[in-house]
């Protein structure tokens, strides 16, 4: 039986975030002198208002709550492209770890993770940072997502695959949801014991992971088992998890518990909360079609995209992180590859002005228009 927790949270004081951060780790054994790795999410270069990156308030109450237990703590993830150190600073988490004198450090070491019957990816290479950690603390941030709908408890723990081989692993599941989400659960497994706690205080709806709307839920979650959290999340964000590609995969591997009706909830949230009309990217009804389908899906259902000319600064950040290299900056334009894009909208995720669009597939627009897909 999984133990849930969800607490009532408004804002980011410490006198609100003190007593639900010492209650949440309570879910998980600490010993002085353990290294815990805090994973906070650290996506992108972007101010605490944005949304997108945990919020520094919450990183700075987990640090202190375990150095008060004794443990030796380094805040770490390991960004999409810009450099750690910016994202770091504009993210308010590098000045955490000077106040409270702990190192905030790139994810930067990769390492082979030991054999585990339980992967589908037999061979694995995560941070060694985190792989040495007794224990891992992730900060998943609570967002819709282009490419997955939600990045929740077990999304978050992508950051743990150092630098450019995420966007390998990208590339070799392409745009099958269900295999990203197996790539995903193998990192579950691989790693020392996670302790989620989710910053749902002000969290995101629409574009995310990175370019959506902020919007308060006022909810802080935790649990040591990720799947569960996610498994609570879900349906209060208006997803059924049956439809949540990581859950399902889950739930047919046996990794975590996605049965509500056996856990053990805590807190003062009540579960049976339904945030109103939350924004959730929509699916291109790929996960439907059979693997064989890939290059049909791609050019017929997915949702290919476009440069919002705009809005684009020509940073050429999207270029540079396509695991596909099916896009070039020319001059102002930028020049898709569409018969090699996987639709992975990593472009998107890392695009800072929301300067990337989707075009729906042909038949995904005739669907529509002949009633047989939501819109
Ligand atoms: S163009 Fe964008 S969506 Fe297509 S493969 Fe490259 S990063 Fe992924
Ligand atoms: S689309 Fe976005 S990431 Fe790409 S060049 Fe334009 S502003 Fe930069």
């Amino acid at each position: 039986m999984s133990v849930v927790a969800l607490w009532h949270c408004d804002e980011y004081s410490s006198a609100a975030l003190d007593p639900i951060v010492r209650e949440a780790l309570g879910l998980l054994t600490f010993s002085q002198g353990d290294r815990v790795l805090v994973k906070a999410n650290m996506l992108a270069a972007r101010s605490p208002d944005a949304c997108v990156t945990t919020h520094p308030a919450l990183v700075e109450s987990v640090c202190r709550a375990l150095l008060d237990l004794g443990c030796s703590v380094t805040i770490g993830d390991s960004p999409g492209i810009e450099p750690f150190a910016l994202v770091a600073r504009v993210s308010g988490i590098a000045a955490v770890g000077e106040k409270l004198g702990v190192p905030v450090k790139e994810l930067s070491r990769s390492t082979l993770c030991p054999a585990n019957e339980r992967r589908v990816n037999r061979r694995l290479e995560l941070s060694a940072d985190v792989l040495e950690a007794d224990a891992v603390v992730s900060l998943p941030k609570l967002k819709t997502h282009c490419q997955m709908q939600l990045t929740m408890a077990v999304k978050n723990l992508f950051g743990t695959v150092v630098g450019t081989r995420k966007a390998q692993w990208h590339y070799a599941v392409g745009l099958d949801r269900s295999r990203f989400a197996d790539v995903l659960l193998d990192i579950l497994v691989s790693l020392p014991p996670v302790l989620s706690v989710m910053d749902g205080v002000r969290g995101m709806e629409g574009h995310g992971p990175s370019n959506g709307t902020p919007r308060q839920f006022g909810l802080i979650g935790a649990s040591a088992d990720a799947v569960a959290l996610d498994a609570a999340l879900c349906p209060m964000m208006g997803l059924p998890a049956e439809q949540y590609a990581i859950l399902k995969a889950a739930r047919a591997r046996g990794i975590g518990d996605v049965d509500l009706d056996r856990f053990e909830w805590r807190g003062d949230f009540d579960p049976r909360t339904r945030f109103a009309n939350v924004d959730i990217p929509a699916l291109d009804a790929l996960s439907l079609m059979p693997r064989f389908m890939d290059r049909l899906g791609r050019a017929l259902l997915a949702s290919r995209p476009e440069q919002d000319l705009s809005r684009c600064v020509q940073c050429g950040r999207c270029a540079s992180i396509c695991p596909a290299g099916a896009l070039v900056l020319d001059g102002k334009k930028l020049r898709f590859d569409y018969s090699k894009c996987i639709r992975c909208y990593c472009c998107h995720e890392m695009c800072p002005r929301d300067a990337i669009v989707f075009r729906e597939g042909a038949l995904m627009r005739l669907f529509k228009r002949i009633g047989m897909a939501r819109t």
